[in-house]
C-alpha cells in the first residue's frame, strides 16, 4: 500500500485510503499550515497539497 505521508492528501481522500489511515492521516493534518486552493483540504506539508497556499497568508490578505 502506499504510504500517505508521501501522497497528496487530495488524492488520498478520494481513494478512500484515508479510513484505513486514519491515525496517519490525522497526523499529517494535526499542525496544518497550508489549504487546498481547489478543494479545501488542509496539511501540514505544501507537498501533500495539488494546490497550496499558507494559511496565515490567506488569513491576511482577508
Ligand atoms: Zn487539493
Amino acid at each position: 500500500m502506499k504510504k500517505i505521508e508521501k501522497a497528496k492528501l487530495c488524492k488520498v481522500a478520494k481513494t478512500g485510503l484515508t479510513k484505513k489511515n486514519i491515525s496517519s492521516y490525522a497526523a499529517l493534518v494535526k499542525d496544518a499550515s497550508f489549504v487546498c486552493k481547489s478543494c479545501g483540504r488542509t496539511a501540514a506539508s505544501k507537498k501533500q497539497l495539488c494546490s497550496p497556499k499558507a494559511i496565515d497568508d490567506l488569513i491576511a490578505e482577508k
